[in-house]
C-alpha cells in the first residue's frame, strides 16, 4: 500500500485522506498542531514544518509528497524534493507566496490584475497614493490569509496607519476594484499534462472569509469559462504543475482580473465532494499519484455553506432536502472554520428555494447579498 505524506494535517489534509483512503492510499502529515482535523485518518508526526527529523521521517515512509497549505517555507519542499517526488511543484508554491510575484507572474502570463505597486518605505507608499489612487488596498506580501493583512485604503491617514500596522516595508499596494463579483476557477492537472476544469463558482465573502460559493456559477457570457480555463491552463503549463489549482477572479464587466491563487485544494472546491462527478480531493490525490484524472462535470447545483465559530445542530440542518454536513472536528473558536454544509439540488429552481428557506445560515450581509443578485 502506498503512502502519501502531506505536509499539515488541517480540513484540507483530511478531506484528502477521506478521497484517497478508498483509492488505496494511507497517509503520513507532519503538523506542528496536536489532535489536528486529518490526525484520525493516518499517522500525523507532531512536529513543526522545519523539522528535520520529522521531514526525515515523512520522506522515509512516504511514496510521494504533497501539501495542503501554502505557508510552508519553500527551503521544506525543495529539500523533500531533492529526495521524493512532491506536487503540486516547488515553483507554485514559490510564485504564490509572495503576492508581488504572483501578480507579475500572472501579467507575464498575460493575465490582467488590479494595478499594483510595491511599498517598502514611505517614498513609495506616496508613489503608490499618487499612481493608484484612493481608495486602494494596502496587503502584506506574504502570510496573508482570509482577509488578514490587508487595509482598505480609503484617506492619507488610513495610509499611514496601513502602512505602521503592516511593518513599513514588504508591502503591496493594489488598485480597489469595483468588481460585479467573485469568481473562482479550480483545475486539476495530472503528471502526463491532462488538464481538466471544474466550472467557474461564484463566492460570497464576509469579514475576509469565504461565506458561500455556488457551483456552477451563472455565466451570461458564455465565454467566461473560456475565458478563465485559457488563462487557468496557461498557469499550469507554465508552472509544468500537477494537482489541483485555485485561482481567484474578480469579474468586472465581463472582464476577469486575476486575484490570487492557491497551489492546492481550495474552500471554494468543497462543493465538488457531493456536486461533482469526481471531487477536488480525489482529482488531487490521482493526480499527484499519476492516475487517470477523474470527471469534473458537476452533478447539478451546490451552495457551500462555511460554519464559522460554531457548530448549528446537526439534527436541525440534516433535515434540509440535499444537506451534507462536514464537521472538521475542531475547538470552536470565533472566526474560526469548524465545518461547511452543502445543499445539492437537480434544478437551480429547487436550490434558490432551499436557500431562500435557509438564510439563518448565513451571515445577514452574505444573505442580502445573495437576494440582490437572485433579484437582478
Ligand atoms: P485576498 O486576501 O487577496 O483574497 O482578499 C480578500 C478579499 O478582499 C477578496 O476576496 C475581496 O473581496 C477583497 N479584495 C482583495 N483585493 C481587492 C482589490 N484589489 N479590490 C477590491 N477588493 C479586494
Amino acid at each position: 500500500m502506498k503512502t502519501i505524506g502531506v505536509l499539515g494535517a488541517g480540513q484540507l489534509a483530511r478531506m484528502l485522506a477521506l478521497a484517497g483512503i478508498p483509492l488505496g492510499f494511507k497517509f503520513l502529515y507532519v503538523d506542528p498542531s496536536h489532535s489536528s482535523p486529518a490526525s484520525l485518518l493516518g499517522e500525523q508526526i507532531v512536529a513543526p514544518f522545519e523539522d528535520a527529523t520529522a521531514l526525515q521521517k515523512l520522506a522515509d515512509s512516504s511514496d510521494l509528497i504533497t501539501y495542503e497549505f501554502e505557508n510552508i517555507p519553500v527551503s521544506v519542499v525543495r529539500k523533500l524534493a531533492q529526495t521524493r517526488s512532491v506536487f503540486p511543484p516547488p515553483i507554485a508554491l514559490e510564485s504564490s507566496q509572495d503576492r508581488l510575484l504572483e501578480k507579475q507572474f500572472f501579467n507575464q502570463h498575460g493575465i490582467d490584475t488590479a494595478p499594483f505597486y510595491p511599498v517598502d518605505d514611505q517614498a513609495s507608499l506616496e508613489h503608490a497614493i499618487a499612481v493608484l489612487k484612493l481608495p486602494l488596498i494596502l496587503k502584506t506580501r506574504r502570510f496573508g490569509y482570509d482577509g488578514k493583512g490587508q487595509f482598505l485604503v480609503k484617506s492619507l491617514e488610513d495610509a499611514i496607519t496601513a502602512f505602521n500596522q503592516l511593518g513599513q516595508k514588504g508591502i503591496i499596494a493594489e488598485g480597489f476594484v469595483k468588481f460585479d463579483r467573485e469568481l473562482s476557477c479550480i483545475a486539476v492537472r495530472g503528471i502526463d499534462g491532462a488538464t481538466f476544469f471544474y466550472p467557474l463558482v461564484e463566492n460570497f465573502h464576509h469579514q475576509g472569509i469565504l461565506r458561500l460559493s455556488l457551483a456552477p456559477a451563472l455565466v451570461h457570457n458564455s465565454d467566461l469559462n473560456l475565458q478563465a480555463s485559457a488563462q487557468v491552463g496557461r498557469i499550469l503549463q507554465a508552472l509544468d504543475y500537477v494537482g489541483i489549482l485555485a485561482v481567484e477572479f474578480f469579474e468586472k464587466e465581463g472582464r476577469l482580473i486575476a486575484n490570487e491563487m492557491a497551489p492546492r485544494v481550495h474552500n471554494s472546491g468543497h462543493w465538488t465532494i457531493e456536486g461533482a462527478e469526481t471531487s477536488q480531493f480525489e482529482n488531487h490525490i490521482r493526480a499527484v499519484a499519476g492516475l487517470p484524472l477523474g470527471d469534473p462535470k458537476p452533478r447539478g447545483f451546490s451552495a457551500m455553506i462555511n460554519i464559522i465559530g460554531s457548530m448549528p445542530d446537526a439534527t436541525k440542518v440534516l433535515k434540509i432536502p440535499g444537506a451534507h454536513l462536514h464537521d472538521y472536528g475542531k475547538e470552536p473558536r470565533a472566526g474560526r472554520k469548524l465545518g461547511h454544509l452543502t445543499i445539492r439540488a437537480d434544478s437551480l429552481e429547487e436550490l434558490n428555494r432551499t436557500l431562500q428557506e435557509n438564510l439563518n445560515l448565513l451571515p445577514l450581509e452574505t444573505a442580502k447579498q445573495w437576494q440582490n443578485r437572485l433579484n437582478r
